[in-house]
């Protein structure tokens, strides 16, 4: 879809989250939504980057101050267009997507890189791979960090990997 024409209207426009009241700032990505007032020093804001193009956004938990510097909690949603017509149903829009923002990240801790679903007690493994070119041997690193689910690779496909989350073959043919 194209980008709505009235979009700069939802600047500095203030909705509530349960008892918090938020305010969007719209950016050149999207918007960010952060803590007007109230108990509980938010430490973090919420980027909303909207790829109006594709018809996708992302949810990024920034840190307060540090600009767009944050992780993903999801990444490539629909942009569902029927809430995109006015400004009281865009502000549902983001009221739904907050509920659920606050539901799975504390904002008043700063937590980079960590999603709150995400267990943080899976163990790193590391698997070595022979590279199908040579005789170079590259390590994939499952479990990232401690996080489950995180896959790394020393390859440089798996650094110039366009995909998200990156991937490349080696990964691929351990994570089946
Ligand atoms: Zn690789």
């Amino acid at each position: 879809m194209r980008k709505p024409e009235n979009f700069h209207k939802i600047d500095n426009q203030t909705l509530k989250i349960g008892s918090q009241i938020v305010m969007i700032d719209v950016c050149k990505e999207g918007f960010f939504v952060t803590q007007n007032g109230g108990n509980n020093h938010w430490n973090n804001v919420i980027l909303f980057e909207m790829d109006w193009e594709k018809d996708q956004y992302n949810i990024k938990i920034c840190v307060l101050g540090e600009g767009t510097d944050g992780w993903y909690l999801h990444e490539k949603l629909p942009i569902p267009k029927s809430l995109m017509r006015t400004i009281s149903s865009f502000k549902e829009f983001v009221v739904a997507n907050m509920v659920d923002v606050t539901a799975h990240v504390d904002l008043t801790n700063i937590e980079p890189y960590m999603a709150g679903e995400t267990n943080i007690d899976a163990v790193e493994i590391k698997h070595n791979v022979q590279s199908s070119s040579g005789p170079i041997t590259y390590i994939v690193t499952e479990n990232t960090g401690g996080i489950a689910g995180e896959w790394n690779c020393t390859c440089p496909a798996y650094q110039y990997s366009k995909e998200l989350p990156q991937t490349c073959k080696h990964i691929k043919s351990i994570n089946t």
